[in-house]
């Protein structure tokens, strides 16, 4: 079932998008190497709850294996669902950072991933890769338009690079819930899967690979790794289609003034 959203639903699912983006910012300025995921995962949890709002992802998932923390932190060949905790951030680092919140019972939900220090240059290439393919996928989310347009967008650009598409895991419509109709693969064909209409409220994020396109979870239950170990690379934006381009809910704009300001320094 897929709901569209009116415009006074998308004001709401964009004021949840707006908190996490303004929460990852707050990560963004403590990324660095030595910082303790767990402590990350604070400054998240306390940013969030004083903008009224709540983390979505603590306490999802099955009853006797919740999801325990505010942030998925997927460090190196951890793709997505990485649970925050002891481990140090360290020089050469890549770090998927997605957060969830709800406020006013409509969801926010998305991810941005940092090189910490200095990273080698295919790391840099399947960042830059993941990223670019996230707005080509965007770019495609227009009402008449299908779903595998979407999906196509983001493969042939990352594939084209010699990167790896993740199958298992995919985006999902948003609103009331955090996972809503339709799924969007990050891969398919063009032409194919459900027809997007205009007030459909979607969270499409690849997440990418520098090997295989193959993962695991780990025994934690949560964390999805590469299957051959290399590094991954995952962005998300909220979106909403409209008839002549997508509107981007979320931003990462706060995070890329923090980084302009400390290259200025
Ligand atoms: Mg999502
Ligand atoms: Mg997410």
């Amino acid at each position: 079932m897929i709901y569209l959203k009116s415009e006074s639903e998308i004001e709401k699912l964009r004021e949840s998008a707006l908190i996490v983006s303004r929460t990852l910012a707050e990560v963004a300025k403590k990324i660095e190497p030595g910082v303790e995921t767990g402590y990350l995962d604070r400054i998240a949890d306390e940013y969030i709850s004083d903008q009224g709002a709540k983390p979505a992802f603590k306490g999802y998932g099955p009853k006797d294996n919740p999801f325990p923390a505010t942030l998925c932190i997927s460090v190196n060949e951890e793709v997505v669902h990485g649970i925050p905790g002891s481990r140090t951030l360290m020089e050469g680092d890549v770090v998927s950072v997605d957060c969830g919140v709800v406020k006013d019972n409509y969801y926010g939900d998305h991810a941005y991933t940092f090189t910490v220090g200095e990273c080698d240059d295919q790391t840099m290439a399947l960042v830059k890769a993941t990223r670019e393919s996230l707005d080509l996928g965007i770019e495609q989310a227009i009402h008449g338009n299908k779903v595998g347009d979407i999906s196509n967008a983001v493969q042939s650009h990352c594939e084209s690079k010699g990167f790896g598409v993740v199958r298992e895991l995919v985006g999902h419509g948003i609103g009331k819930s955090m996972h809503e109709d339709p799924s969007v693969p990050n891969y398919g064909r063009r032409g194919r899967g459900t027809r997007l209409r205009s007030g459909m409220a979607l969270a499409v994020e690849p997440m990418i690979t520098a090997g295989t396109y193959k993962v695991e979870t780990l025994d934690d239950g949560w964390t999805v790794v590469t299957a051959d170990k290399k590094k991954a690379a995952h962005f998300e934006h909220d979106i909403v289609v409209r008839e002549d381009s997508a509107e981007i809910l979320s931003t990462f704009d706060y995070i890329d003034e923090i980084f302009a300001k400390t290259n200025s320094n």
